[in-house]
């Protein structure tokens, strides 16, 4: 056995279990595994234990199905195979070190409750077998669990923890990538891509989202090249309009682990070491999503339970109606149609665009923010058990540092000012394409004669809003009222 001194590995082959983390550089499993010299195994398990915490949404299966043909690639490159297996992962794992004489079982940490759970029992499992099990980190810059506020408890807030976490050491150097790995020298039975069906068929609708992404690492690599050779620039204040390209899209990389917060933080300081405004404001919001692991860890059940209870007395309503009309881009309110139709045909939505367009179903439409939480996990390329629910949690105000109930976005304000010639929302909604600046984001404030000449009529080509924003905002407040009385 190894031991603190020796930090070799037992004899025999090594698995190297891929989940989150589909991507050869900077995975440090992987690279102890090369470095070992020993036969090494490459396995990704369809889990068919995932609860609803865990599972894909339709979106992420496309994006998996990808990832994994680019991933098999980077492998074999570099001498190896990528095994598909479907099933349990605890039960595959026990069965291939069966069949394999396998000793070592190798991964990157996790951190959805149900992972961590899955992990520890079969490491504590297979460590009783006599199997050597080590877990490295690999997805977040610090471990959720070790930062604490003065009192010992975790952070609510994200500003000191943003100020915590810039107070701690810098984040590790990225892992160089395994030059070369030494093969398991039998054939080992992998499933089909294929046969898993990840893609859509009846009907497909995947084209939008083919042609916006490029699952895999060297499609993350290319999106931080991009984003760091121009876009960053402008971060700062052109992260907030649509209609700008100057975000980084790294999202659902990210999600899927085909570049790790370790990579970004080190390019983001070799190509911009000096300390610019822009630089900060994106470093900012890469520890938002080190923020909402923490919350994730720390809190549970955060996609389930309001994480601030006097929520449960909430007044929500639930309007089938107005629910398919928000998730169908149709509520007549264009900024929210843009965004909700940007999601459905490229699986992503600009960030300040999802504020509006959860705040308008939370608050307009008084739907519980569960049922957004739902339809964005089905629909986003980038949907993250943490930063989805933390997210939507923090719209509705029932979340840890939430933005205030009562603070409900105006959806024509937002618009005007966030897209103020209207360029975002007539590229999703074209038929306001030829609708005046001064009536894109209130088409029904517009006089009959200017809709006409833009071939528009409203309730036919366009929809009329679904609730009035002054009357709902009203109903908004009453709701909450309510909520505070009865608790
Ligand atoms: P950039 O602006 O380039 O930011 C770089 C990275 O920082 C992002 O890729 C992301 O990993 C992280 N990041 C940025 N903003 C946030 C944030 N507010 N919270 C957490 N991480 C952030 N993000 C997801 O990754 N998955 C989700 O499922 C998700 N659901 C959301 C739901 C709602 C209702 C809202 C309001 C936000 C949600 N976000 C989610 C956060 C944010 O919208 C996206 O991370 C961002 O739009 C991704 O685009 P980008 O990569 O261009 O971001």
């Amino acid at each position: 056995m190894p031991t603190a001194t020796n930090p070799s590995l037992p004899d025999g082959p090594i698995i190297v279990w891929f989940r989150n983390d589909l991507r050869i550089a900077d995975n440090a499993a992987l690279l102890k595994a090369a470095q070992s010299n020993q036969e090494v195994i490459c396995l990704y398990i369809l889990d068919e234990d995932a609860d609803e915490t865990t599972h894909y949404g339709g979106a992420q299966l496309w994006w998996l199905h990808h990832s994994l043909i680019a991933l098999s690639k980077s492998l074999e490159a570099i001498g190896a195979e990528l095994i598909l297996k479907r099933g349990s992962p605890n039960k595959i794992i026990k069965s291939l070190i069966d069949d394999t004489g396998a000793q070592t079982v190798l991964w990157n940490r996790r951190y959805t409750t149900s992972h961590i759970k899955c992990d520890t029992e079969l490491k504590c499992e297979l460590t009783n077998d006599g199997i050597e099990v080590i877990s490295f980190d690999g997805a977040l810059l610090h471990e959720p669990t070790k930062l604490r506020t003065g009192s010992g408890g975790p952070y609510k807030v994200y500003t000191p923890f943003w100020r915590a976490l810039s107070g701690m050491d810098e984040p590790r150097d990225p892992a160089p990538k395994p030059q070369a790995l030494k093969p398991y020298s039998k054939t080992i039975k992998s499933d089909s891509l294929d046969d898993w069906a990840l893609l859509p068929t009846k009907p497909d609708w995947s084209g939008g989202i083919s042609d916006e992404w490029t699952p895999g690492e060297q499609g993350a690599l290319e999106r931080l090249d991009d984003f760091l050779d121009g876009p960053i620039n402008d971060y700062k204040e052109g992260r907030d309009f649509p209609a700008k390209h100057d975000t980084s899209k790294l999202s659902p990389h990210l999600t899927f682990g085909e570049i790790s917060p370790y990579q970004i933080w080190s390019e983001v300081n070799a190509k911009h070491g000096t300390h610019t405004p822009n630089k900060e404001t994106f470093r900012k919001e890469v520890v938002w999503r080190e923020f909402a692991y923490h919350l994730l860890v720390n809190f549970e059940d955060l996609k389930n339970k309001n994480y601030n209870s006097q929520f449960d007395d909430f007044p929500w309503h639930s309007s089938k109606k107005h629910l398919a009309a928000w998730q169908q881009g149709k509520t007549g309110y264009p900024i929210v149609d843009a965004g909700m139709r940007q999601l459905w045909q490229t699986g992503w939505m600009h960030n300040r665009v999802r504020m509006i367009v959860a705040s308008f179903l939370v608050k307009h439409l008084l739907i519980d923010w569960r049922e957004g939480e739902k339809w964005f996990w089905d629909t986003l390329v980038d949907a993250d058990p943490a930063s989805n629910t933390a997210s939507w949690q923090w719209v509705a105000g029932s979340g840890a540092d939430a933005s205030p109930y009562f603070r409900i976005f105006n959806p024509i304000l937002q618009g005007e000012k966030f897209d103020k010639l209207g360029t975002y929302v007539k590229l999703y909604c074209p038929e306001l394409r030829d609708v005046p600046e001064k009536y894109i984001h209130k088409p029904w404030e517009a006089p009959e004669k200017i809709l006409k000449n833009a071939g528009v009529t409203l309730g036919d080509t366009y929809p009329n809003p679904v609730v009035d924003h002054k009357t709902a905002r009203e109903r908004a407040l009453a709701a909450y009222q309510t909520m505070r009385k009865s608790t």
